[in-house]
């Protein structure tokens, strides 16, 4: 290792994947309920999904929701390069 590797910076970014999409998961909280939502990219037909559980089982109001993305991180070159912090 040189001296110059263990000092070199480089700025990244990150972001969501140009080919990647947001995703939703659900799941009931009832006591005693399994109903989950399989992962879905159509955000509102999942929460028509929740929803209708909720219509269908009165007391089952309550979700434990997760989204999901595929991320890309990207190495910056000089132009655009984040401001130094201060
Ligand atoms: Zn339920």
């Amino acid at each position: 290792m040189t001296t110059r590797s263990v000092f070199a910076y480089a700025a990244h970014r990150i972001r969501r994947h140009p080919a990647g999409e947001i995703t939703l998961t659900a799941r009931c909280l009832a006591p005693g309920c399994r109903w989950e939502l399989d992962a879905t990219s159509d955000l509102a037909a999942g929460d028509e999904a929740c929803m209708a559980h909720t219509g269908l089982n009165p007391g089952h109001d309550t979700f434990e929701r997760t989204w999901s993305e595929v991320s890309l991180v990207t190495r910056l070159d000089r132009r655009d390069k984040l401001p130094e912090a201060e």
